[in-house]
C-alpha cells in the first residue's frame, strides 16, 4: 500500500507536505463546523481535521482508514504529543475497514478490567503503552543477540519435549502417541542440553529459551516465561559475572540511558539474609534487620523460650498511627512465613511504649533504645523463631511490605548486585538429616567446602550466584559439578537412590565418563527484565498474550478439553469427576 509517512514521526519540518497515511482512528470530534480525529499506527498519533466534514464518509473511532491530506502547523501546540505541533489537513479519507464499538476504549489510560483486556488482548495491544513495552521486550533480546555474538558466544536450540529437568518445579506433560503411558516433560529450564553442550565442546552457548514451570501463579511469575540462558567452559565464577554484568550494563544504558557502575557488588546470601531478610535484597532503603537475642533472650517473655533466632527492624514515623488492626494485619503476613507473630514498640515522648515494655528494666530499655538509635515515632517490630530462614524471610517481607506502603522507593531508580555463597542444601524443615538442593543438583560446592559434605551438609556453601535488581531475582546460576564422584555424593545427601538418579539423570550422568571441562553458566529471566526497564509490577503487561492467575489465556481460553479420538490416540482415559 502507497504510505508516505508513519504517523507518529511528523515533525514541523514537515509543514507543507503532501502525505498519504494508514492507521486506526483514535478519537473523533467536531468543533465550530470543523471535524477533527486522531490517527494511530504504531509509530503514535497524529491529529487529521477537516473544514467540509459534510464531504467525509462516516469515521468512528477504530475505523482503519488511508488519509491523503497536507501538513500543516497547528496554531495552538498540543504539548502532550509528539506531533503536536501540526496536524494534517484531509484532502480524502477513505475507510478500509470499519470497526464495532470496541469493548474497552483503546487509550494508555485505562479502567477496563485486567481480565477484559486480556480477553481481547489484540485491542489491548493497540495502546500504545503496550506497544511500547513490547518494543522494549525486543531491543533487550537484540542487545542480548548483539552482546552475546560480539563474545563469541553461539545461539543453539535445544528440544522442547523431553525428560524431565532438575529444577524443582511441577513439570508440564505431554503424553506420547507412539509410546502409550510414556510423557514428555516441557523443560523448566535447558539446563542438562547447555551442560551436555558444554561436554561437547560448545565453550559458549546461548540461547532465548522458552521455559515451563506449573507452578502457583504470582504478580511476577507465569507458566510459561522466557529465559535469556547461557553457559560458558574454562571460566571461573568472577570471570562469568564479569562477563554477564557487562550484558546488563549495556541493557541499562540502550534501554534506559541508565549508567551501571561495573563491578556490581557482591553481597554473601548470608549477610543478605541476616540483614535484609531476603535473599534478593532491596538496597535502596534501609530498615536493616538486627540481630536481638543478646538483648531479649532473657527477659522472661515466654514466647522466646528456646527461641534461636530473636530478630527486629524500625519502621521511622508511623508510631503514631499504627493501630491494633495495623498490627493484627502485620501478624497475619508474619504468619504466612511461620513466624507465631510479631511483637511491636512504639517510641514516643522519648520512651518506649507498649504492653512487652513490662519485660524491660531500664537498662534493657536503654540497651533497645541505642541498638537502634529510636527517635520520637520510630515503631520496633521484632519476632523469634527456631527457624533462620522462617525469621529472616518473614521479618523480610514485612520490611518490604512497608518501603511499598510508606512508598521509600524512588521511581526509576535501578539497585543492581550479585547475592553469591548460597548454600547447597535446603534442610527440609521438620525432617532432620534431610535435604533439597538450594539451587539444583549439579551445583558445584566451594572447594574449601567439600570436607564439610560428610560430616555438615547444611554448612556448605556454593559457587552459586543470583542477580537482584530492585529486589527481583532477574537471574541465576552456578558453577557445575564436573566430576563423577562428587556428582554421586550430592546424589546421596539429596536423598536419590541409585535407581532415581539412573532413571532421572543416567543419560545425562554418563556423559560425565567422557571428558568434562569446568563449566558455569547462568539464566537471565527475560520478563522480569523487561517488567523492571518498563517500570511495571506485572509479568503480564510484558508478554503479548500472558495467563491469567488461573493459568487459562483469557484470549483463546486454553487449556481446552479434547477429542475422545484425540485421547484414544495418546492412550488416555479421564477420570469422571465423583
Ligand atoms: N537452569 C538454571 C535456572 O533455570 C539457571 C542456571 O543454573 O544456569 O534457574
Amino acid at each position: 500500500m502507497e504510505r508516505t509517512n508513519q504517523n507518529g514521526t511528523l515533525r514541523l519540518q514537515d509543514v507543507g507536505k503532501k502525505v498519504v497515511l494508514l492507521g486506526w482512528i483514535a478519537k473523533t470530534r467536531k468543533l465550530g463546523g470543523l471535524f477533527f480525529a486522531d490517527l494511530r499506527d504504531t509509530s503514535g498519533y497524529v491529529q487529521l481535521v477537516s473544514e467540509h466534514p459534510d464531504e467525509l464518509p462516516d469515521v468512528r473511532n477504530e475505523y482503519v482508514v488511508e488519509v491523503r491530506g497536507e501538513v500543516r502547523k497547528k496554531d495552538v501546540p498540543n504539548k502532550n504529543l509528539p506531533t503536536g505541533e501540526i496536524e494534517v489537513v484531509i484532502e480524502k479519507l477513505t475507510v478500509i475497514n470499519k470497526a464495532e464499538t470496541t469493548p474497552f476504549i483503546i487509550a494508555d489510560k485505562t479502567d477496563a478490567l485486567e481480565e477484559t483486556r486480556l480477553q481481547y488482548r489484540y485491542l489491548d495491544i493497540r495502546r500504545p503503552v503496550l506497544q511500547n513495552r513490547l518494543k522494549t521486550r525486543a531491543k533487550i533480546v537484540r542487545l542480548f543477540h548483539e552482546f552475546f555474538d560480539s563474545h563469541n558466544f553461539v545461539e543453539v536450540e535445544t528440544p522442547v519435549l523431553n525428560l524431565a529437568t532438575p529444577e524443582g518445579a511441577r513439570d508440564y506433560l505431554v503424553p506420547s502417541r507412539l509410546h502409550h503411558g510414556r510423557f514428555y516433560a516441557l523443560p523448566q529450564s535447558p539446563q542438562l542440553f547447555k551442560q551436555l553442550l558444554m561436554i561437547g565442546g560448545m565453550e559458549r552457548y546461548y540461547q532465548i529459551a522458552r521455559c515451563f514451570r506449573d507452578e502457583d501463579l504470582r504478580a511476577d511469575r507465569q507458566p510459561e516465561f522466557t529465559q535469556v540462558d547461557v553457559e560458558t567452559s574454562f571460566l571461573d565464577q568472577d570471570q562469568i559475572l564479569s562477563l554477564m554484568e557487562e550484558a546488563l550494563a549495556k541493557i541499562f544504558k540502550e534501554v534506559a540511558d541508565y549508567e551501571v557502575k561495573l563491578p556490581l557488588r557482591r553481597m554473601k546470601y548470608w549477610d543478605a539474609m541476616d540483614n535484609y531478610g531476603s535473599d534478593k535484597p532491596d538496597t535502596r532503603y534501609g530498615m536493616l534487620l538486627h540481630d536481638l537475642k543478646p538483648l531479649l533472650s532473657d527477659v522472661g517473655f515466654q514466647g522466646f523460650e528456646g527461641a534461636e533466632y530473636i530478630k527486629g527492624f524500625v519502621v521511622e514515623g508511623v508510631a503514631g498511627e499504627t493501630s491494633r488492626k495495623k498490627l493484627d494485619e502485620l501478624n497475619l503476613e508474619a504468619r504466612k512465613f511461620n513466624l507465631k507473630g510479631v511483637l511491636s514498640l512504639k517510641f514516643e515522648n522519648g520512651a518506649l511504649a507498649g504492653s512487652f515494655t513490662k519485660f524491660l528494666d531500664e537498662e534493657k530499655q536503654k540497651a533497645l533504645i541505642e541498638e537502634f538509635g529510636l527517635k520520637d515515632g520510630d515503631l520496633l517490630l521484632f519476632a523469634s523463631s527456631p527457624y533462620r530462614r522462617d525469621i529472616d524471610f518473614g521479618l523480610g517481607a514485612l520490611r518490604s511490605k512497608y518501603a511499598k506502603e510508606l512508598g521509600l522507593i524512588q521511581p526509576n531508580t535501578y539497585d543492581l548486585l550479585w547475592v553469591v555463597d548460597f548454600p547447597m542444601f535446603d534442610p527440609i524443615e521438620g525432617e532432620p538429616g534431610h535435604y533439597s538442593a538450594e539451587h539444583h543438583p549439579f551445583t558445584r560446592p566451594r572447594d574449601e567446602d567439600l570436607p564439610l559434605l560428610d560430616s555438615k551438609p547444611e554448612e556448605v556453601l556454593a559457587y552459586a550466584y543470583d542477580i537482584i535488581i530492585n529486589g527481583y531475582e532477574a537471574g541465576g546460576g552456578t558453577l557445575r559439578i564436573y566430576d563423577h564422584d562428587t556428582q554421586w555424593k550430592i546424589f546421596k545427601i539429596l536423598g536419590l537412590s541409585d535407581e532415581d538418579v539412573a532413571r532421572k539423570f543416567g543419560w545425562f550422568i554418563d556423559a560425565f565418563k567422557y571428558g568434562v571441562p569446568p563449566h558455569g553458566g547462568i539464566a537471565f529471566g527475560l520478563d522480569r527484565l523487561c517488567m523492571i526497564l518498563t517500570g511495571t509490577d506485572n509479568i503480564r503487561d510484558v508478554e503479548a498474550f500472558p495467563k491469567n492467575l488461573q493459568a487459562v489465556d483469557p484470549t483463546s481460553k486454553a487449556p481446552g478439553e479434547v477429542g475422545e479420538d484425540q485421547l484414544e490416540a495418546v492412550g488416555i482415559e479421564i477420570k469422571k469427576e465423583a
